[in-house]
């Protein structure tokens, strides 16, 4: 179970790993599109830990969708209005919960992927984040499915996620600015899916704590 404290910390972690990888998310940007990805993505990310501050005693569906506006006014460029959507997208399936178990977190994945999808008119085997996404939902929801506790499904999703940033070094762009290079951009691994890579790593890593 993630009760509010946990998903605070969780939230709040996610965004110090990612203003963490910042040089790493541009570097990988910088070989296949225009260096931007971490500075994006931390400069949003430390919007967010910001209003965190305001929103201890809100729940969860006004905390991600807060997160959500945060994403879309400030990370900019494709992955800002594509992290906007999946966030406001999960603020819409948590209701007014308590704590979030594995059962939601499946029904958060689905419309996050729905959402990125939809958003991005993109889907797997595009080299974009979805291919990290979609892999971790798979996994956790099929180690769900096997009786595994979140701690072990969520454990699942990060080893699929990995697999899954490796597997964008393999295939071509088809969506986004990495996609101007066609071939070029086999090879290299995609910034999107790397910081897709660092948030789920960080949901495992605080709930297996
Ligand atoms: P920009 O490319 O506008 O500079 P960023 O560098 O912040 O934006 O984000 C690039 C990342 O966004 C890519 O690595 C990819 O994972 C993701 N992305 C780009 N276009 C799409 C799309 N249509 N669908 C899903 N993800 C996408
Ligand atoms: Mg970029
Ligand atoms: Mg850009």
């Amino acid at each position: 179970m993630i009760d509010k404290t946990m998903f605070l910390e969780i939230i709040n972690k996610i965004a110090d790993n990612i203003i963490l990888n910042k040089d790493l998310l541009n570097e990988l940007d910088m070989a296949i599109g225009d260096s931007d990805h971490g500075s994006n993505m931390a400069r949003g990310f430390s919007e967010v830990k910001k209003k965190l501050e305001t929103l201890k005693d809100s729940d969860y569906q006004t905390i991600l969708k807060t997160i959500a506006m945060t994403l879309i006014s400030t990370v900019g460029g494709a992955s800002g209005p594509l992290y906007g959507t999946a966030f406001l997208k999960a603020s819409s399936v948590v209701g007014d919960r308590e704590v979030l178990d594995s059962n939601d977190l499946i029904k958060i994945y689905e419309v996050v992927i729905d959402g990125i999808k939809q958003r991005g008119k993109s889907d797997k085997g595009d080299k974009t984040m979805l291919d990290c996404i979609i892999p971790a939902y798979e996994a956790f929801k099929s180690s769900v499915e096997s009786g595994k506790d979140l701690k072990e499904a969520s454990k699942q999703a990060e080893q699929a996620a990995t697999e899954g940033v490796e597997y964008t070094k393999t295939i071509k762009a088809l969506k986004g600015r990495a996609s101007f290079l066609g071939d070029r951009s086999i090879g290299h691994q995609d910034p999107g899916a790397t910081s897709s890579h660092i948030i789920i790593k960080t949901i495992s890593d605080i709930v297996n704590n």
